[in-house]
This record gives structure tokens, C-alpha cells and sequence, in this order.
């Protein structure tokens, strides 16, 4: 690399990789998976409830020329995941790149927050990830090559009123993610996280206007982020041009944690 100048249009980041994306049928995980596939990976789009969203995403990538398929899984759950992860390896022969995107929020302030608020979204969202991590690492550690990259979000960096199940379940997810970089890099497998902000997605879309307008005061650039800002990220972290980036957290938030 840099012993002459390389026309970046000439190749794609990704060919040959195969991409396991979660929660891949709307939102930002559609992003992701579309970026991905523009870049060459075959992808598996991961969906729970929304099969005919995640039909269409795989409908776009082939349009487009790239590779794509929709696999069911609830990744909350132990032996769904398990089965999942292997049936991909089976199928595909390996997985190269995973992204735990797959997250829910059931926001409300800790004193009226149930039990099953709490619980249900620390299942998905840092249950969800450690399935993920899990299932792949020995795939990763048999080929010594693998990305993950887990969604966190700047919640579980600063904390956010009426979200401590969240927040909690987030910051749990890039613990997840420094130990497990740690434990993998031997076998060159990077781990990171992402941190977004407030991103324009059905998750956000459900705030009032008022709670909009306020989260905008506390962003520096002051507006929320798209699905794009995400997936461009995605690419880099699992693309051999972040090889050496490990256990880090990348805060996405239009500069609201920094
Ligand atoms: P979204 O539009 O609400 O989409 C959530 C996605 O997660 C859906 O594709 C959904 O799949 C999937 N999912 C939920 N539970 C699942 C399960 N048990 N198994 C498999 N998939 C499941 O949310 P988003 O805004 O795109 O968020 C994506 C990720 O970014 C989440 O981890 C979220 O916490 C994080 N994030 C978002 C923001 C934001 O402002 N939007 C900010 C920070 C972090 P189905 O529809 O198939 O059920």
C-alpha cells in the first residue's frame, strides 16, 4: 500500500467477504447492508418480525448486481441464534464480518420501569450481541480473519433520561466489545463498537416533537444523523483499512458525546 496511487474505483472493499447483518430489514441495519453489499460481500439480511422489509432489501441488492439473502432469527434467543450462525457457516462456508445492529428501546423512567421493560431490552440488545459474538468466534478463530462490528449508541456512553434499561443494555455492549477484541486479536479478529447519536430511523421517529427539538439543542451539528452516516462507518471497520482498529468505540452523534 501508498507505493503509487491506487484509483479507488477500480475495486471494491469487500469481494468474497460474506456479511452477516442483525436486524438487517429497516432502519439502520438495512443501511449497513446495502453499503456492505455495494462493496462486494455476499450478505445475509437478518430479520425477526419484518419479513416482507427484509424480501425487499434482498431485492435491492440483486437489482443492484450484489448478493443477498433473508434469514428469520430472533437473536434474543440462545438456541435460535446458535442454529442460525451455524446454518449460515453451513451454507456459506464461512462468515467474514458481522454487525449486531439488532436493538429495540422500551423508554420510561426508572421508578415506573417494569421488569420486563428492563429485561426484554437488555435480552436484545446485549444478550442479542453476545450470541452474535459468540457464535461467530470460533468460525473467525478457525479461518484467523474476522470484523465485527456491534452497534452500541452514545446512550450507553453518557447515559439518557428515561432509558436506563437502554443505556444500560448499550454500555454493557461495549464492554462486551473491548473484552472480546481483547480475547480475539490473537487471531486476527477486530471487534469495535459504534456509538450513534440520534439518527432518523423508525426508533426515532416515534419521539414527540418536543422531545425532538430538545435532543437537536444538545447535538453540535445540529441535526439528527442519517442511516448513511452509520453505514459508511460500517464499511471502514470491516474493510482491511481499519486492520489495525481493535476495541474501540466510534461515537457517531454529530458530536454530542465528545
Ligand atoms: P429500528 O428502525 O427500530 O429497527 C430495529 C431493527 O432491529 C429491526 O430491523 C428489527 O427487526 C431488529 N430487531 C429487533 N429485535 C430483534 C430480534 N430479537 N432479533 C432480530 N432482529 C431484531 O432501529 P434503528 O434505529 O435502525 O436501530 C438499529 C440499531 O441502532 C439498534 O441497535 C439501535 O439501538 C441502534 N441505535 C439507533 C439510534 C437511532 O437514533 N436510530 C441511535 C443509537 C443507536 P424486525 O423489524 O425484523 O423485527
Amino acid at each position: 500500500m501508498y507505493e503509487h496511487l491506487e484509483r479507488l474505483d477500480k475495486y471494491m472493499l469487500l469481494e468474497g467477504k460474506v456479511a452477516v447483518v442483525t436486524g438487517a430489514g429497516r432502519g439502520i441495519g438495512r443501511g449497513i447492508a446495502l453499503a456492505l453489499a455495494r462493496e462486494g460481500a455476499m450478505v445475509v439480511v437478518n430479520y425477526n418480525g419484518s419479513a416482507d422489509r427484509a424480501a425487499e432489501v434482498v431485492r435491492s441488492i440483486e437489482e443492484g448486481g450484489g448478493k443477498a439473502a433473508a434469514v428469520q432469527c430472533n437473536v434474543s434467543d440462545f438456541e435460535a441464534a446458535k442454529e442460525f450462525y451455524a446454518n449460515i457457516v453451513k451454507e456459506y462456508g464461512k462468515i467474514d464480518i458481522l454487525v449486531n445492529n439488532a436493538g429495540i428501546t422500551k423508554d420510561n423512567l426508572i421508578m415506573k420501569m417494569s421488569e420486563q421493560e428492563f429485561q426484554s431490552v437488555v435480552q436484545t440488545n446485549l444478550a442479542g450481541t453476545f450470541h452474535g459474538v459468540k457464535f461467530v468466534s470460533r468460525p473467525m478463530m478457525k479461518q484467523r480473519y474476522g470484523r465485527i462490528i456491534n452497534i452500541a449508541s452514545v446512550a450507553g456512553v453518557t447515559g439518557n433520561v428515561g432509558q436506563a434499561n437502554y443505556s444500560a443494555s448499550k454500555a454493557g455492549v461495549i464492554g462486551l466489545t473491548k473484552a472480546t477484541a481483547k480475547e480475539l486479536a490473537p487471531r486476527n479478529i477486530t471487534v469495535n463498537a459504534i456509538a450513534p447519536g440520534f439518527v432518523e430511523t423508525e426508533m426515532t421517529d416515534v419521539l414527540s416533537d418536543s422531545v425532538k427539538e430538545a435532543a437537536v439543542a444538545t447535538i453540535p451539528l445540529g441535526k439528527f444523523g442519517q442511516v448513511e452516516d452509520i453505514a459508511e462507518a460500517v464499511v471502514f471497520l470491516a474493510s482491511d483499512r481499519a486492520k489495525y482498529i481493535t476495541g474501540q468505540v466510534l461515537c457517531i452523534d454529530g458530536g454530542i458525546a465528545m
